[in-house]
């Protein structure tokens, strides 16, 4: 069974073989060919080969689906309380974790899959095809199993957190708690994880903590990311490659030497910029053409959670990314995207070429330029994931073959 879609005026591949040749591989009067959840063909429409069914988009613009390859999902509450005191001159302090994992921890499972779900719904509304999602508001060994276990059935990019901040009981034995992060917790944890990630910031984690943390994780068989450089700078950016991280994630604050490892590992190691922490927190942006000039490869994702960035929306934070961290609309875009799907190291979503996932999205736009020109506009009309059509939230489930 195939479908051919038309009527789209701009196709934005990520395939620089197609089209204009840039990095966006941009096709007009593009045409894609679906064959159940993968494509089948891409290119001009008057090229196009006949299919089963045809779909007119009517003249819409259509690019890959979303890849947001950082959020945490898995929790209980909201502090909306805390992010209105801090937009009336409080500063942004690690610490408000806490009241999520007092919240977490209470829930039943029902009231945190619930939460998942609808944050799993906004995101594919507004375009994300594929998302990771982190444990890290438990912090407990049954309490971080129970959030990864929760969130394996929404997505396979999950993320074993353990150590997002050093929780009230042993805040006087740093030392105790690291211990039960690669003891216990992480024995309880690897198998439901594909990711290791550590908060390696002010606040949260020393680089010799973060350091044990990942190769622990890495001897349990997870591969390594980590939150670097959100408050301060630090040497976390450096152990994220050296230890041939997936990703860094913030990066807010990089030295040109992190600037420049990033770029020499950017066949490895990803840095991935998150401006809905640096709006939520009113931090100092990042500039985003220290990374792209000198070659890194870069990612933006939402970072959605409670505390520093509530929103799943990627549409703003391209919008964002471009007004105030100075990438180009393209850069945006790409980062989006591909971007994102190299920070996952998946080689099946990010772009839309033979034999890659059917995901995409249709934008009520001439151009994709229009999710930064036209920001906070919901541009995002359809989205195509697996190649069925996704517009009922029961679609966020993840389907799993049934042994
Ligand atoms: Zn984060």
């Amino acid at each position: 069974m195939t479908t051919l879609y038309t009527g789209i005026g701009e196709l934005v591949t990520n395939d620089p073989s197609q089209g204009d040749g840039t990095a966006l591989g941009i096709v007009r009067d593009g045409a894609v060919v679906v064959e159940g959840d993968r494509i089948a063909w891409v290119g001009q429409r008057e090229h196009a080969p006949d299919a089963d069914s045809r779909v007119d988009l009517g003249y819409a613009s259509v690019i890959p689906g979303f890849v947001d390859s950082h959020a945490h999902l898995v929790f209980a509450g909201e502090r909306s309380a805390e992010f209105a005191a801090r937009m009336s001159g409080q500063a942004y302090a690690a610490g408000g974790i806490a009241t999520t994992v007092a919240a977490t921890r209470a829930a039943d499972d029902s009231t945190l899959d619930h939460g998942l779900q609808r944050l799993a719904d906004e995101l594919l509304r507004g375009g994300v095809t594929t998302f990771e999602t982190k444990s890290g508001y438990g912090l407990t060994v049954a309490d971080e199993a129970r959030a990864l276990r929760l969130a394996g059935a929404f997505t396979e990019e999950t993320t074993f957190l353990g150590a997002h901040v050093v929780p009230q009981e042993y805040r006087d034995d740093r030392d105790g708690y690291v211990d039960l992060v690669v003891g216990p917790m992480m024995q309880a944890c690897a198998p439901l994880a594909r990711w290791v990630d550590v908060f390696c910031d002010r606040g949260a984690f020393d680089v010799d903590e973060t350091r044990t943390i990942l190769q622990a994780g890495m001897a349990a068989g997870l591969v390594p990311r980590l939150h670097a450089g959100q408050l301060e700078q630090g040497a976390g950016i450096q152990l994220a490659v050296e230890l041939g991280a997936a990703s860094v994630d913030h990066c807010t604050y990089a030295a040109d030497a992190d600037v420049a490892a990033l770029a020499a590992a950017a066949d490895t190691t990803v840095a991935t910029l998150l401006p809905g922490a640096e709006f939520s927190t009113r931090a100092t942006w990042p500039d985003a053409r220290r990374f792209l000039d000198a070659g890194a490869t870069v990612a933006l994702a939402t970072d959605c959670n409670p505390g520093s960035s509530f929103t799943s929306s990627m549409s703003f934070c391209i919008a964002v990314a471009v007004r105030d961290m100075y990438f180009t609309p393209a850069q945006a875009l790409w980062s989006a995207t591909a971007g994102g799907a190299k920070a996952l190291r998946r080689d099946d979503v990010g772009v839309l070429a033979v034999g890659r996932r059917a995901d995409f999205v249709v934008l009520d736009a001439p151009s994709y330029v229009h999710l930064a020109y036209r920001p906070g506009v919901p541009l995002v009309r359809d989205v195509v994931t697996g190649g069925l059509p996704a517009d009922r939230p029961h679609d966020v489930r993840i389907r799993r073959e049934t042994p």
